[in-house]
């Protein structure tokens, strides 16, 4: 009884969020951004039964927005690659060239506040609790546990960070078009950078893993810098590279010139990197690089921009884990995940929350909820069901 009285729970929570989401696609099915080369593309789609398809292909922008409006996806996506013929099994389809994509996940970058808002639930016994996840369930001891995360305005804001950082490299390092690159927020827990256009889609994958590697700072050595364990002092203050040199040398030589002018006002700001070999000894120095390296650079998921088969949810898509829309920010900086990226709208509904943290959505606060009967606008009701806390009120 109990199992059939969960089905028809969850059956109903697919119900409303299938038509939160038909009624989105509706009435904005336009502002769904159609990759270039439409016809060269793989499309892809999740229903709300959690079934995956994939190797379609639109001959049209008009005719996938008919798709769009008729299935109403959970997520569509589409390939990063072009191809010759996108609906045929991938060793047929003929690879013509890829956009170059970042990703930037906040549960890649380690924020104290997910100590706070991430939540965890065991599959075996079903007990939740929140915080991070534990190593095994303090009460059936098993490993078997789930992981929520959450995004808030501090983590998400360190995320669009990174994807300044990323932009910096493309344009400044890269020399990449500012208008071949776009900023997308991730529809829930993060950012997508886009690059598209002649000028990166060649890459192959080998390319792909020498840009990932640069743009998160692995592999910096004194060596790649020019210099070497047995040169003479005078030598290593001429190769260090100066604040106002491009690319990662400058980078690195303003990054030390700050942290050494934070304990020396005296320091030479322009040959830091040579004050700080001179004191630390060769191998020490080393280690500081690397780590500066890792500091500076953009935490990007490398899996996401080296994986040339992958489909790569829409811009204007709303997002299956938030009922966000995946969302275009033309200003970065002034952009609001919780108030720019709102899709979903209807009449409020009654729902039953097993578990939040607090939240803010469209300027209005919500939570934090614990087994908790509420009613709510439709749009944070929806964020709460696609994440699995909450359903439709239910009494029969
Ligand atoms: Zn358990
Ligand atoms: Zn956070």
């Amino acid at each position: 009884m109990w199992a059939l009285r969960e089905r028809k729970v969850e059956e109903i929570t697919k119900l409303v969020l299938n038509q939160a989401f038909k009624d989105y696609y509706f009435r904005r099915a336009e502002d769904v951004e159609i990759p270039d080369n439409i016809a060269n593309r793989e499309f892809g789609y999740s229903t709300f039964e959690n079934a995956m398809v994939r190797h379609l292909s639109f001959s049209s922008a008009g005719e996938f927005h008919a798709f769009l409006v008729k299935e109403s996806p959970y997520s569509v996506f589409s390939s990063v690659s072009c191809y010759a013929k996108p609906s045929l099994p991938m060793e047929e389809k003929g690879w013509q060239g890829a956009d170059l994509v970042f990703d930037i996940d906040v549960k890649d970058l380690e924020m104290p506040c997910r100590r706070v808002h991430d939540s965890w639930h065991c599959r075996e016994c079903g007990k939740m609790g929140s915080g991070l996840r534990p190593a095994i369930c303090p009460s059936c001891k098993t490993n078997r546990i789930n992981v929520l995360g959450w995004g808030c305005q501090t983590c998400l804001a360190a995320a669009k960070d990174h994807v300044h950082r990323i932009i910096d490299f493309l344009l400044n390092d890269f020399g990449t078009r500012a208008d071949a690159i776009s900023v997308f927020f991730s529809g829930n827990l993060g950012y997508h950078v886009e690059v598209r256009g002649q000028e990166m889609d060649g890459l192959d994958h080998d390319s792909r893993i020498e840009i990932a590697d640069y743009i998160t700072g692995v592999g910096i050595t004194p060596q790649l810098l020019g210099v070497f364990p047995r040169d003479k002092s005078e030598v290593v203050s001429q190769k260090m590279p100066l604040t106002s040199e491009a690319g990662w040398r400058g980078r690195l030589a303003r990054h030390f010139s700050n942290k050494l002018k934070a304990t020396d006002a005296k320091s030479d700001a322009e040959r830091a990197m040579a004050i700080q070999l001179a004191s630390l000894g060769y191998r020490r120095f080393t280690n500081r690089l690397a780590q500066y390296a890792m500091d500076l650079g953009a935490k990007i998921d490398r899996n996401v921009t080296l994986d040339l088969h992958r489909i790569f949810r829409m811009g204007g898509t709303l997002h299956n884990k938030s009922g966000l829309i995946k969302k275009r920010c033309e200003d970065l900086t002034s952009f609001d995940p919780f108030n720019d990226a709102l899709g979903v709208i209807g009449e409020p509904i009654e729902v039953h929350v097993s578990y939040s943290p607090p939240f803010t959505l469209g300027d209005e606060d919500f939570g934090p909820y614990s087994d908790s009967r509420v009613t709510l606008p439709l749009h944070a009701a929806a964020y709460l069901m696609c994440k699995g806390l909450a359903r439709p009120r239910n009494d029969s």
